[in-house]
């Protein structure tokens, strides 16, 4: 007895494991054509005439079959169409079989019945589908026990095929819900690995598997667009080996960050394609175990932002340049008066904070108004040029900073110098004037260009201000120009102390 119903188990077993690879590319709950429903009908027809022919013998008088099973699955996976159309395949299987009778006709016809209501109970939603099954289930029990009492017309008897068929159907039907929902598992579990790994390769972003030290598991196809190689020439290749040298400290950070916590971390670096040539690439990484997979993995999407990153870096490369224009003087290359301005009060602040001495060099080409009239306003330009240039030659303390202060006029400040330092730097400017031997015949001091000096030199105090040294190097600038030209003049900005310089040569 045992022996029959395992018989029915298996059978409707490999039914299932049969329908089940069959339809494994389709949710049959959802995606259902009614060529299908008729399948799953037609089917579920074969699979209760065979149950039908398996029926189990408990003893010597009693024979009881699991057919409705079949019907009870065409309903759960086909709706009404299949679960007609299987109870009315049984039911005429139940008439060739066993030939016409009475007997076969009235039970050929309540499978039929019996498939027309369950078909239709197919359409209601319940909370649960076991629950499905077994009101199914127990819909079939009740017509087959009315009909067995009808045919049989006693009590008793009916009774004892009962005692049998209803705990076989209620194993059988238990049986099939768990095996035919865990081949509907399954079967999701495969399509959504095919859905998945159909976006990782149609998507134009590149999907990438690492193990935890980095090296590549899976690449997708992407891969031969964005980096020029092959998936397969990548996997099992340790990512770093492609890093651009001046990126690595950066994706090594970003790397133990997500070794580290369960966060995405986002980095942007520069890889080498098969080419050569670096891409820029915008990398989202993860690793897995945080996902709920628990697996020792990174997944990873990256962007060829190749594109943005150049025209992000020319930006920046421009508004450099910009800012760089911005604060040179167009005609001397040297800076212009606005970034003197603002590095003296910067100056300034740190002298202060710092309790160091400042200095600021004045100088004027002298006569140069003469010497505009006598050459030209354009030879007039060079000569400034060529002077700012000297002017730039002499410094050459990292800080030190000169200036065009406006027309002939020139600044240098001196950060971190005392009076002598400033006046030696003073002397060299003239002195390097004189030597250039620019001529200007009608200069009153030699047939040479030549310019004046003013030097102040100052502890700046938090109760000072910047301006007050732009007022003595300038004052000193006017005291050289009284005293004859072509020499320095300094001014201690507190004592207000001025001394004349008389050139050396
Ligand atoms: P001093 O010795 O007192 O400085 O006499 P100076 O003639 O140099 O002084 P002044 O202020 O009388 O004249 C300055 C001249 O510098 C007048 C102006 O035409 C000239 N100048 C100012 N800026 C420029 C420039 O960018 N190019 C040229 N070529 N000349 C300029
Ligand atoms: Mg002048
Ligand atoms: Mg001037």
């Amino acid at each position: 007895m045992f022996l029959d119903l395992l018989n029915n188990l298996a059978i409707t077993a490999s039914f299932l494991f049969i329908a089940g690879k069959f339809f494994q590319n389709r949710n049959l709950e959802r995606d259902n054509t009614v060529r299908i429903k008729i399948l799953l009908g037609f089917g579920a027809g074969v699979l209760g005439t065979l149950l039908m022919l398996n029926s189990i013998h408990p003893n010597e008088t009693v024979i009881v079959d699991l057919r409705h099973l079949a019907m009870i699955l065409a309903a759960v996976f086909g709706g009404p169409i299949a679960g007609v159309l299987s109870g009315l395949i049984i039911g005429a299987m139940r008439i060739i079989l066993y030939g016409v009778s009475g007997a076969s006709v009235i039970a050929a016809a309540v499978t039929a019945g019996i498939g027309i209501l369950i078909g239709l109970l197919a359409l209601v939603r319940f909370p649960k589908i076991l629950y499905k099954y077994l009101i199914m289930n127990l819909i079939c029990i009740m017509a087959f026990s009315v009909t067995i009492l009808y045919l049989l017309n006693d009590v008793v008897l009916t009774g004892k095929v009962l005692i049998y068929f209803i705990p076989f159907a209620v194993c059988g039907n238990l049986f099939t819900y768990f095996l035919a929902e865990s081949i509907k598992k399954a079967n999701e579990n495969h399509r959504n690995i095919k859905y998945y790994k159909l976006l990782a390769e149609n998507s134009s972003d590149l999907i990438t598997t690492h193990q935890l030290d980095g090296t590549f598991k899976y690449v997708s196809p992407s891969s031969r667009t964005i980096l020029g190689y092959d998936p397969d020439e990548l996997m099992g290749k340790n990512p770093y080996d492609f890093y651009h040298p001046e990126d690595l400290s950066k994706i090594s950070a970003s790397h133990d960050t997500i070794l580290d916590s369960n966060q995405d971390d986002v980095v942007e670096y520069r890889f080498r394609r098969k080419d050569g040539s670096y891409v820029w690439l915008e990398t989202t990484s993860k690793k897995m175990s945080g996902t709920g997979i628990e697996t020792d993995e990174l997944i990873c999407s990256s962007r060829d932002v190749d594109i943005r990153k150049k025209l992000e870096n020319d930006l920046i490369d421009r508004n450099n340049e910009l800012k760089r224009i911005s604060n040179m003087d167009g005609l001397t290359e040297i800076y212009n008066r606005r970034y003197f301005d603002y590095m003296l009060s910067e100056e300034w602040k740190r002298a202060v904070e710092k309790g160091t001495s400042l200095s600021l060099i004045m100088f004027d080409i002298d006569y140069f108004k003469f010497y505009n009239d006598t050459y030209g306003h354009q030879q007039g330009d060079e000569c400034i040029k060529e002077i700012a240039h000297v002017g730039k030659m002499v410094l050459n303390k990292p800080y030190d900073l000169i200036a065009r202060y406006g027309g002939e006029e020139f600044a240098v400040i001196l950060p971190d110098t005392s009076e002598n330092g400033a006046l030696k730097v003073a002397e060299t400017i003239r002195r390097s004037v004189q030597v250039l031997a620019i001529p200007h015949v009608n200069s009153k001091v030699k047939p040479i260009v030549t310019v004046s000096v003013g030097v102040a030199t100052v502890q700046p105090t938090k109760e000072m201000n910047h301006l007050q040294l732009v007022v003595h190097a300038d004052d000193a600038l006017y005291k050289a120009k009284n005293a004859g030209r072509n020499r320095v003049h300094f001014c201690d900005v507190e004592s207000e102390e001025t001394k004349d310089i008389v050139p050396q040569s």
